[in-house]
């Protein structure tokens, strides 16, 4: 299959995903790289992709385990400090339990990977790690942002040769229309490519069956729909 015809620049290697091959520029342009090589434009886009569904499926979790540390962090020190102000002992207790509950809840949702003297201290200065994890857990929130916003600026510079490559491809390898199910939907499009793209190595195996069929549906295409594309 050829790719991009009309490109006559040097070319320098394949793309590390797809196995296209890819020119000296879009080399320097690939922003992601697997194992040091780099994509292509269109394996970029959907490699940007990828990133923007794991960095906010991390950052949704971080934001939830954050905010149920400090509720229970912030009821254990409030009814702490009003068991000792009313001299209702009871409360004072319960305060301390609730911000052991939250390092505990922090330790077990978001471990900081420090190796397990630092957790064995978390354990004994639960509170503390609470506060310590809710600090980490909003630094990751922010990396997270980050590696949402350099996603989406890699989709905005390669998105237009991303097109053009899948118009090509679909126009390439469509077989003449039958019953008007020429056209595709910009989800249905995105699926033909990923199932290319775990085509490329000739065959689909398992796993990436299994991812597939996740895909098609969180894209809302039925699987007998998503066999008619695979056809395409
Ligand atoms: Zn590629």
């Amino acid at each position: 299959m050829a790719s991009n015809t009309h490109n006559s620049a040097p070319v320098s290697g394949v793309c590390a995903m797809c196995g296209r091959p890819i020119t000296n520029e879009e080399a320097r342009r690939s922003e992601y790289q697997i194992e040091k090589r780099p994509l292509c434009p269109s394996c970029n886009v959907q490699y940007a992709n990828k990133k923007i569904t794991s960095a906010s499926e991390l950052k949704n979790e971080s934001v939830k385990v954050a905010v149920i540390t400090l509720i229970l962090l912030l009821s254990g020190v409030i009814l702490y400090f009003a068991g000792l102000l009313y001299e209702e002992y009871g409360k004072t207790i319960l305060g301390i339990l609730l911000a052991y509950g939250a390092g505990l809840y922090a330790l077990m949702n978001a471990p900081i990977d420090a190796g397990c003297i630092v957790e064995t201290l978390g354990l004994l200065l639960a509170p503390l790690y609470a506060l310590i994890a809710e600090f980490i857990l909003w630094v990751k929130v922010s990396d997270c942002n980050d590696e949402i916003e350099r996603a989406k600026k890699v989709i905005d510079s390669h998105v237009g040769e991303y097109n053009e490559a899948v118009a090509s491809m679909v126009k390439v390898e469509a077989p003449a229309a039958e019953n008007g199910s020429d056209t595709f939907s910009k989800k249905e499009v995105d699926y033909i490519v990923m199932y290319k793209d775990y085509l490329s190595d000739g065959e689909i195996s398992e796993k990436e069956r299994a991812r597939l069929s996740k895909y098609a549906e969180a894209l809302g295409i039925s699987p007998e729909r998503a066999a008619e594309l695979e056809k395409q």
